[in-house]
């Protein structure tokens, strides 16, 4: 038996937010509670703490966290990563891609429910905050269809206050991600004509969160997050999901008192159903629609508990898991993405591994072969250039080891100010007398303030004094 043959497949004609007309179809969640809903909660109060706090740690005097994407200054746990570092950016969001793809293929959409800021935002907080002002689904689907009085305008009202203020306050977050929190600052304590630009954007994305989680909610993930639409070709018979035990549960059919009937477990009590924030009935079987955050099993374990059958008709598990009753097994395609992975991610960790404070590139000007200087003295041109990648400025001072000679700078003193690059030129000039072949190795040490940064290897052009 399958699914196919169990189950009518009907539904997958339609979405459950839309009525046969077309308006939306409002979703009323019941409240949810369980094991699960407690465990997603403290999730969101440790993801929220995170969101929200990071903004405020610094170190060194810089943000810990910064993705200015205006001004392509990115600092990750405190370091500095700029556009030369786009070979690591690249890499690393490859490295993402897979492992999206992977934990997608293992775990299915466990993301969307557990870790999603849509999801944390709209059922662990914006809903939170409705059941507490609107009561359960039942009571606000009567405020809804109820005339305009004065509960209802204070009741709306309350609510909209309040998540106005807190998009608000995801607005700036935001921001203090994009711009920094002192910017932040600067664009709240200053009026909206000396910084129209931080004004608008702020007030933009708060409108923007207020939409989404005011109205458009579960919207967002059903129509618009393309993970979302990647769903039907990452998940496979394999992939754990939450899944409704239709060989257990069918056919499915009220409890009749001391009637002893020949049915499944599931007692038709649609509590499943009345909590899912996406309006699904999970029964119907996996669908593209559920966002995994569990509230079904918590629903429906708490009904086997009270009917005493055994927890999980609704439960983490794949398609052939249900069918053969054997767990998870890894499949050829998790076997591949895994091996991608891990290949990137060691080739990601040498890189960071290897990445320096400091990148000095050297070379030999291109097209020029020696110069004869006064005093049968040899020089050579080189250009050179410094990457300084830490917050504070640097005195570069070069000198020369494998062959006697004179660094001479060109121009201005090589002075590389926090998080810029240098770009300067010196001359090598060696005595005729200390050259030994025409094409000698030698290595320019880099310092700052006296200390040695790196040792750059390159080669010094001359004509061999003759005997
Ligand atoms: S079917 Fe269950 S897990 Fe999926 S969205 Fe609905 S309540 Fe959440
Ligand atoms: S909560 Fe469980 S028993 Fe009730 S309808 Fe859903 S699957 Fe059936």
């Amino acid at each position: 038996m399958n699914e196919e043959e169990t189950l009518d497949q009907s539904f997958r004609d339609t979405i459950g937010t839309i009525k046969k007309d077309g308006k939306r179809n409002w979703v009323f969640p019941k409240r949810p509670s369980g094991w699960y809903y407690n465990a997603r909660t403290w999730v969101s109060v440790f993801l929220l703490a995170f969101l929200f706090g990071m903004p405020f740690i610094e170190l060194n005097g810089q943000p810990f966290l910064l993705f200015n994407v205006f001004e392509r200054k990115f600092i990750i746990f405190g370091l500095f990563f700029g556009p030369y570092d786009f070979h690591i950016f690249l890499l690393s969001f490859i490295a993402l891609v897979i492992f999206v793809i992977l934990f997608t293929a293992i775990y299915g959409r466990v993301f969307c429910g557990w870790v999603c800021p849509q999801t944390i935002f709209m059922e662990l907080v914006f809903r939170k905050i409705e059941y507490l002002i609107d009561g359960d689904f039942r009571d606000q689907k009567k405020l809804k269809s109820s005339p305009w009085n004065g509960k209802k305008i204070f009741k709306r009202g309350l609510k909209y206050s309040i998540f106005l203020v807190i998009s608000y306050l995801i607005a700036h977050t935001f921001m203090a991600y994009l711009v920094g929190l002192d910017e932040v600052r600067e664009i709240v304590s200053s009026s909206p004509s000396e910084r129209p630009g931080g004004f608008i954007a702020m007030n933009v994305f708060t409108m923007l969160f207020f939409f989404v989680f005011s109205w458009f909610r579960e919207q967002a993930c059903l129509i618009v997050c393309p993970y979302g639409r990647l769903q039907g070709v990452l998940l496979d018979q394999n992939s754990l999901a939450v899944t409704y035990d239709f060989i257990r549960g069918e056919p499915r059919g009220k409890l009749k008192k001391d009637i002893v009937q020949d049915k499944g477990d599931c007692v038709d009590c649609h509590l499943c159903v009345d909590v899912c924030p996406t309006g699904i009935d999970i029964r119907n079987g996996i669908q593209m629609e559920c966002v995994n955050c569990t509230a079904c099993i918590d629903a429906c374990d708490d009904v086997m508990v009270k009917i005493k059958k055994p927890k999980g008709l609704i439960r983490l598990d794949s398609l052939s898991g249900i069918q053969t009753g054997k767990r998870f097994s890894f499949s050829f395609r998790v076997g591949v993405y895994t091996t991608i992975l891990v290949i990137l991610v060691s080739i990601i960790s040498i890189l960071l591994a290897n990445r320096t404070d400091v990148e000095v590139n050297i070379l030999r000007t291109p097209g020029m072969l020696y110069q004869v200087q006064p005093n049968n003295k040899i020089s050579n041109l080189y250009n050179f250039h410094v990457i300084n990648k830490t917050f504070h400025d640097m005195n570069i001072e070069l000198k020369v080891k494998g062959i006697k000679g004179e660094i001479k700078i060109l121009g201005k003193k090589p002075e590389v100010k926090e998080l810029e690059v240098y770009e300067g030129r010196f001359m090598l000039i060696v005595d005729e007398k200390d050259l030994v072949q025409v094409n000698s190795k030698v290595d320019i040490i880099v310092l700052e303030d006296g200390k040695e940064l790196q040792t750059i290897k390159t080669s010094f052009l001359g004509k061999v004094a003759e005997e």
